[in-house]
């Protein structure tokens, strides 16, 4: 695919994108299923300046808040898409690969929408909005966010600033991923001097884990498995678990951080029974030469190289063998290139 800069989709710049949100009043913010504090987070972000714009905006995401960012200022804006679809002029995806990621009620309530903007930070995203700004390099949506809202001298209320933190926090494993740049942390500092709450606001995200959590890394650890030759290392979560615990989905979420860093594990990856009989596939690299997104993609998923994600046909034990057998050929031909 060609991805010179007059290419109809090459990226948009950040004053094309400025027009846009400038010259229209109503505006509809979406995010991907199971959304995560990256998800939530741009949605709040750029929703909140909007409105701070005096806009209309709506903030849907197909599942709705998760409990654990509810501490989110504003984060009760966040709905499920409403039945009807919603008279806006334009729709912002954010932080999600491909359009169908953002789930088919989102979109039903998005299709009036002439207009779509198109802002990521996955390198699997085909650019699939009228104007799209996808920059792989940036270590979370949030970031991308506050590059926009700082460059075009748009608001920045405290809901914005308190998000794009909690988004590029998460995103980063809490500022610590090798995506995490010199600009990163003098985001953060810059949001720390307009107000931000250090100490509450990483209480708020890291230290309220409800227990049913840890009863769930208990189970996972039952699990979990290790590759003979120690580089990659799985666990699971069957439906049965899921019932037992009463969790809801976000109660997974960042566990796989568990069994990446154990000592020579390459990959990591966490299986996991969705209530429709679909099995969600985690991936975690920390090697680029290992590129988890392109595993991912053989099975319709994406994500970036060191993160990425599939929802696949089931049942788990048949998605494991695939997945694990892909990884396996992947890690076998990087030991030849090396
Ligand atoms: P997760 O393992 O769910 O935290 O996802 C890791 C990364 O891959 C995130 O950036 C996700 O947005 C992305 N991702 C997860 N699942 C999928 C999927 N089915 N298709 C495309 N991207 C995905
Ligand atoms: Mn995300
Ligand atoms: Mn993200």
């Amino acid at each position: 695919m060609s991805e010179s800069t007059d290419s109809p989709s090459a990226n948009a710049t950040f004053e094309q994108i400025g027009e846009v949100l400038r010259s229209n009043q109503s505006f509809v913010l979406l995010s991907h299923v199971r959304p995560d504090g990256d998800a939530i987070g741009s949605q709040l972000a750029l929703g909140f300046s909007l409105l701070a714009m005096g806009k209309s905006v709506r903030m849907i995401n197909e599942d709705g808040l998760p409990e654990n960012l509810a501490f989110l200022p504003g984060s009760e804006r966040i709905e499920t898409p409403p039945a009807e679809p919603l008279d806006v002029e334009v729709a912002i995806a954010l932080d999600t690969a491909t359009k169908p990621r953002l789930g088919e009620a989102a979109l039903h309530a998005a299709s009036r929408a002439k207009l779509w903007l198109n802002i990521d930070h996955h390198i699997s995203n085909p650019k699939y909005g009228h104007y799209n700004l996808i920059d792989a390099t940036s270590p979370a949506t949030g970031e991308i966010l506050y590059d926009l809202i700082t460059a075009l001298d748009l608001p920045l209320p405290p809901e914005t600033r308190d998000a794009i933190y909690v988004a590029v926090s998460t995103d980063t494993g809490s500022f610590q991923y090798p995506s995490t740049t010199a600009r990163t942390y003098e985001m953060a500092a810059d949001l720390v001097r307009r107000g931000l709450d250090v100490g509450t606001i990483n209480s708020q995200t890291y230290d309220e884990n409800p227990f049913r959590r840890l009863e769930l890394m208990r189970a996972l650890l039952n699990t979990l498995e290790r590759s003979p030759d120690g580089i990659v290392a799985h666990w699971e979560m069957r439906e049965q678990t899921r019932l037992d615990l009463a969790l809801r989905p976000e109660d997974s979420e960042g566990l796989i951080d568990v069994i990446r860093a154990i000592r020579g594990v390459q990959v990591a990856v966490f299986f996991e029974d969705l209530p429709d009989g679909k099995v969600r596939v985690s991936m975690r690299s920390k090697d680029r030469e290992l590129d988890v997104c392109k595993i991912a993609m053989e099975f319709g998923g994406g994500g970036h190289a060191l993160a990425a994600g599939i929802r696949m046909k089931g049942p788990l034990e048949e998605a494991k063998q695939h997945v694990l057998t892909a990884i396996r050929k992947r890690v076998e031909e990087t030991r030849k290139h090396s």
